[in-house]
């Protein structure tokens, strides 16, 4: 008997370790992914000397085993990086997450109002982000942030968002835990401490992607096969069980599925009831700058609503070796779920560019080529109705025994790098060890 074929469907951070382990425990592994590029949401893009992830990426975690794998796979390519961020509110930049500095530079009445906020926030009720982030922070950090950075983000209104995209979405910005930013009380505790906590993270020193491109040949090396740019995956089943897979015109048997791309997707090729699941797209516009900006920030997230884009970051400040010497770049961020824009993203463009001027992150002369590329389901949208959807979803296809939907896209999850690693290490353990 041949050995047992597992085909895991995405290439991303997750399909990858997933199809490592597995062939290290003597299972026959085939990787199918849409694009033609292995990475995910952790890809990179590379315009001659100038290389792009896809926003801000760099690695954080508190399991050792997951630190171990990274540095495992990364060697001798990773780099050890500082944070710095900044948000940009009041036609200002300040500081992310909160210091005293930002704090003073606040407008004076906004300060006074988010201080008596801290005795007049109403308790959490019900299950919206609105209603959370007001018992968390108050009215006033409400309306001058959160509401107009996450409406323009999400499209959704804070009261038809759940409140969990609260916790991953401020886990998210502020990913080191010592930071604690839970609330308005944590935030001022953390923005009256003495000395600012210096976590450190991990990073390829030429791209994100690194990470992706090294496991792959880590996956080829042990007899594993990937293959990009596959066209109309289409699961099929028999009975309650994964049958087989066609890609490309083929029709493969297999064993076992772990299927890492959209939920909603493969709830609806099964025929099971098709979710409300959704996800956002993000347009991604990456900017060569013909000098160097001097701007220390890895990132800025951008809450007003009259700015087009969500955030922008600078890739020379995760590593030196991504633009040539001299000169910069710039990664717009733009969240879309719209259609027409999707299809014709260059008609924002002239708008892009100009934000980015009237944000004074560049001026007019500096820039150079601009790229734009589409990312489909960069996020999970958490709206209001969601986790009873998940759940529904998730019973439906745990019928299917040879089935693991897994990763952040492939279970909904709004999560990080690390914990996309983290959830296969604990799916694989499953699999008993096939080698003679
Ligand atoms: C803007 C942004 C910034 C981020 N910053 C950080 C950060 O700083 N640190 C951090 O740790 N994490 C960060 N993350 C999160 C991180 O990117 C993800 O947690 C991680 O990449 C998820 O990997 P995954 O393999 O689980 O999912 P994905 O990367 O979504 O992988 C799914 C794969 O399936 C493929 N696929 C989809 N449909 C099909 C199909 N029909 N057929 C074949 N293939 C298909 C996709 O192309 C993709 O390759 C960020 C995410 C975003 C969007």
């Amino acid at each position: 008997m041949g050995k047992e074929q597992i085909v895991v469907v995405g290439a991303g951070v997750a399909g990858l370790t997933a199809a490592y382990l597995l062939l290290k425990k003597g299972y026959g592994v085939t990787v199918l992914e849409r694009e033609k590029a292995v990475g995910g949401l952790a890809r990179s893009y590379r315009y001659d000397k100038y290389t792009f992830d896809i926003g801000p990426h760099r690695f954080h975690t508190d399991r050792k085993d997951v630190m171990d794998f990274i540095k495992f796979v990364l060697n001798k390519d990773a780099l050890v990086i500082s944070r710095m961020s900044s948000v940009y509110m009041f036609d200002k930049y300040h500081i992310w997450p909160l210091r005293p500095r930002t704090l003073i530079r606040l407008p004076f009445t906004v300060l006074l109002r988010a201080g008596i906020d801290l005795f007049t926030r109403p308790s959490f009720k019900g299950e919206s982000f609105k209603n959370y982030i007001l018992s968390k922070y108050g009215k006033t950090l409400y309306e001058v942030f959160f509401k107009q950075y996450t409406e323009k983000f999400t499209f959704i209104s804070g009261a038809n968002l759940h409140y969990s995209w609260a916790s991953a979405s401020v886990d998210r910005a502020v990913i080191d835990k010592k930071l604690k930013m839970n609330s308005l009380f944590d935030t001022l505790k953390v923005t009256l401490m003495p000395k600012p906590v210096n976590t450190k993270f991990l990073y390829p020193k030429h791209g994100c992607d690194i990470f992706a491109i090294k496991l792959a040949n880590l996956i080829k090396e042990e007899g594993g096969h990937i293959i990009t740019n596959v066209k109309n995956v289409l699961v099929k089943k028999n009975g309650k069980k994964i049958d087989s897979i066609s890609f490309n015109g083929k029709n493969i048997k297999i064993d076992k599925l772990i299927w890492t791309a959209s939920i909603k997707t493969i709830s609806e090729q099964l025929g099971l009831d098709s979710p409300k699941l959704n996800y956002l797209d993000t347009l991604i516009f990456n900017v060569e700058i013909n000098r160097d900006l001097g701007n220390p920030n890895q990132w800025v997230y951008f809450g007003d609503k009259n700015i087009i884009f969500n955030r922008t970051s600078i890739p020379k400040n995760f590593s030196p070796y991504l633009v040539p010497k001299g000169k910069d770049s710039i990664c717009v961020e733009v969240t879309c779920r719209d259609k027409e824009l999707w299809d014709m993203p260059a008609m924002i463009m002239p708008r892009v560019l100009k934000d980015l001027i009237k944000t004074k992150m560049c001026k007019r002369n500096d820039i150079g080529k601009v790229h734009v590329e589409k990312v489909r389901e960069t996020y999970p949208i958490y709206s209001i109705t969601y986790p009873g959807q998940l759940k529904k979803a998730n019973e439906n296809l745990k019928t299917f025994a040879n089935l693991y939907c897994t990763g952040r896209t492939g279970a909904f999850y709004y999560n990080n790098m690390d914990n996309s690693i983290e959830m296969i290490f604990d799916l694989i353990k499953q699999f008993p060890e096939v080698k003679g």
